[in-house]
């Protein structure tokens, strides 16, 4: 059994650079996997681990007085879900490219009071999904709005289009993601633009799942790990995605073969089989396509060399976000 935990803070971190190889220091010789972000604002963190070594990896980071306040979500999962331990220093934790004040943040609100105030809110209410498309396709809370943005740097952007359609002053406005941190960025982002009302979703979709089971919420959970798309709580989930070829229900995600191509999309089994894991015709004809394996769920494409027999040596571009 393998522990995936979840977990974010914005801290002020003096040298990222050294936090980074304290870290990788401390896991190196853990039965963790992980892709930990650290930036001189904080951490953003995914990890899987031996539930020892999570655990000592929690009690490690909470003994440094930056870190104490860092919440954990857990899930089991039969086996690791990230390649390998992965810990970089970036520029900053949450891609944006106007800089927020994150101490103006929205109101956090408690998974069970967000449930309340979805199932009482009026036409003043905006349920606003900030995740990327791909992510709302396999699911999401009934009613919410997706802000059609290509990339979600071009927040800004939306937020101040949002201002012309939308009272700032009148709108309630309830956002949700993932884990909790694009929100803290993206309500901050609003209230700068004059949004008065509101609130984010703590701990995000991941929380609320632990918490209040899948009420209210619709399909499956897009995770940036080999699950890729779980459901929220033990309950089984309806599928509300279809595939890209034949329009049959499916949340199976797939990288295409192609590796020039690489496009993330939603495939039946019976299509991926057809068209041996490529998103078109086009693509099956193209010199570099990996070699198709029939999997229930196939993990992300990651990288070239771990498919040896197709000889190529360069890297591919990696199509998920934060
Ligand atoms: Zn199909
Ligand atoms: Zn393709």
């Amino acid at each position: 059994m393998i522990h995936i935990l979840a977990y974010y803070l914005f801290t002020p971190i003096a040298d990222p650079l050294a936090e980074m190889y304290k870290h990788k220091n401390f896991i190196k010789d853990l039965d963790i996997k992980c892709r930990v972000y650290i930036s001189g604002e904080g951490i953003n963190g995914q990890m899987s681990a031996s539930p020892e070594d999570g655990e000592k990896y929690i009690q490690w980071l909470k003994s440094d007085p930056r870190f104490e306040k860092v919440v954990f979500k857990f899930h089991s999962y039969p086996e690791h879900v990230f390649p390998r331990q992965t810990v970089k220093c970036k520029e900053q934790i949450v891609a944006m490219d106007e800089p927020v004040d994150i101490s103006l943040t929205g109101e956090h609100v408690a998974p069970s009071l967000w449930k309340e105030m979805l199932e009482t809110r009026d036409e003043n209410t905006v349920v606003l999904d900030v995740r990327n498309d791909y992510e709302w396709k396999v699911g999401h809370f009934e009613g919410a709005e997706l802000p059609d943005l290509e990339m979600f740097r071009e927040f800004p952007e939306f937020a101040r289009k949002f201002k012309e359609s939308r009272d700032p002053k009148e709108t309630k406005v309830m956002m949700y993601c993932t884990g909790g941190i694009r929100c803290e960025l993206y309500s901050a982002l609003l209230k700068k633009e004059g949004f008065q009302i509101v609130f984010q979703l703590d701990g995000g979709v991941i929380n609320y799942g632990l918490q209040e089971g899948q009420d209210l919420w619709r399909g499956k959970l897009f995770v940036f790990d080999d699950r890729m798309a779980v459901p929220i709580s033990d309950e089984d989930a309806e599928i509300i995605s279809t595939c890209i070829h034949c329009e049959e229900k499916s949340d199976v995600y797939y990288n295409c073969a192609n590796m020039d191509c690489n496009e993330l999309f939603l495939s039946c089994p019976a299509c991926a089989e057809k068209l041996k894991g490529c998103c078109s015709d086009h693509c099956q004809t193209q010199p570099r396509v990996r070699p198709y394996e029939s999997a229930e769920r196939p993990k992300p494409f990651r990288r070239a060399h771990e498919y040896g027999n197709v000889g190529v040596s360069c890297c591919v571009k990696p199509s998920s976000g934060s």
